[in-house]
């Protein structure tokens, strides 16, 4: 694991509190999640709930993840054996590549990805195949289709997929999934989708959200994962789970077992109460987002840069070309110096570098008034 170092969020995370400035590199909320959560957190620890929960979560909390499914996505799913409460999503990930991959075994994603899986992938002894987002004409991050196809052959064993897309705020139209369900199909793969921006598609978004399990012929073959943390803004929590067929769910639970065990018991009852909210506050926090990605989008095209429009998830990427910039990184290891505001280069989560060397990655996950502030301070980039 030597070459994977310390990653680039706890790298840039750190950088702004040494150096004092706004953080928008790791994408965490500065606001907490909704009241009704809190409080049955604290109920939680108060009453009790503080041993070993049982190891596919506790039946309020599947139940609660299998409801959530049926109602938003039309999925059904049995909370007995098609539903496994993770810590994280990182541990669903890891767990599902774990228990579905052997040694040699390739795995099919998009890059820029979520640096977990890159790790997560070679602890299981696999081998990555990604296939390249770029941003197209309209600015929107698409794929080539002949690299796609390239990309499988007789060893894939899976496709992971991350749609809403961290880091490039891109959403997978049904057209493009639906040319990757085919050759799932047709290389006879699994699918392990990552949606744990699942609620936060913007209203100008090509399309609405697609869970690829949806799609027909993906039922059978898709384990699908999600996280409280970024639709209840509880990111240390770490609450996340996998549902699916249960010989798909059962491998990550046999995984999980010998990883964490169980996680989180007196915050499991409360994030039921989260996934049981009403319509109002998936829509009330989602135009909240919608606003933040706004505010941060105007803001960082006034300093100067060339932004990639984003229709969802907690972040935005943008071109450092007509600022004078050549490497993400370099540039981000010097924002904080020259404007107090911290970033995160997207090029470590490419293999190809080069396609990501002049893009950054900005996290609007914040209150207005620090938005505002870091706008403020970017725009003295291009007087610099
Ligand atoms: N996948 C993606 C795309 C993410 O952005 C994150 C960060 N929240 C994770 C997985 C990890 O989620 P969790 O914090 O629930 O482990
Ligand atoms: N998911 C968050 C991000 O992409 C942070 C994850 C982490 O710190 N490992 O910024």
């Amino acid at each position: 694991m030597r070459p994977f170092g310390t990653t680039i969020f706890s790298e840039m995370s750190a950088l702004a509190v040494r150096t004092g400035s706004i953080n928008l590199g790791q994408g965490f909320p500065d606001t907490d999640g909704p009241a009704e959560m809190l409080d049955a957190a604290a109920r939680a620890l108060r009453e009790g709930a503080n041993q070993y929960p049982p190891l596919p979560g506790i039946p309020a909390l599947r139940t609660a993840i299998a409801e959530h499914e049926r109602r938003f996505w039309a999925l059904p799913r049995d909370p007995g054996t098609e539903v496994v409460v993770t810590a994280g999503a990182t541990e669903a990930i890891a767990a599902a590549i774990l228990g579905l991959c052997e040694r040699g075994d390739e795995v099919v994603t998009f890059e820029p990805y979520y640096d977990s899986y890159a790790a997560s992938i070679t602890l299981a002894g696999a081998v990555r195949r990604p296939v390249t987002l770029r941003p197209g004409p309209d600015g929107r991050y698409t794929f080539d289709e002949g690299e796609l196809r390239a990309a499988f052959g007789p060893r894939t064993r899976l496709v992971l997929l991350n749609s809403p897309h961290n880091p490039t705020g891109k959403v997978f139209t049904r057209a493009e999934l639906t040319l990757i369900a085919g050759l799932c199909q047709e290389f006879d793969t699994y699918a392990v989708t990552d949606e744990v921006y699942e609620h936060l598609v913007f209203t100008d978004a090509a399309e609405p959200h697609v869970p690829l399990a949806s799609l027909p012929g993906m039922h059978d073959r898709t384990l699908r994962i999600s996280s409280a943390g970024k639709t209840f803004s509880c990111t240390g929590w770490k609450v996340g789970w996998a549902t699916g067929p249960a010989r798909l769910v059962s491998a990550v639970t046999r995984v999980k077992q010998f990883l964490t065990f169980v996680n989180a018991g007196p915050l499991q009852p409360a994030v039921a109460v989260a996934l049981g909210l009403p319509e109002s506050y998936f829509t009330g926090f989602r135009a909240e987002l919608q606003a933040r990605r706004d505010h941060l989008t105007a803001g960082l095209t006034e300093a100067g840069f060339a932004v990639q429009p984003s229709e969802g998830t907690y972040f935005v990427t943008a071109d450092i070309t007509p600022l004078g910039g050549t490497d993400g990184i370099e540039f981000c290891r010097e924002l904080p110096e020259r404007c107090g505001v911290v970033a995160v280069p997207t090029q470590v989560f490419y293999d190809n570098r080069e396609a990501g060397r002049h893009l950054i990655r900005f996290a609007f996950c914040k209150r207005e008034a620090v938005i505002d502030e870091a706008a403020q301070r970017l725009s003295k980039l291009g007087r610099q």
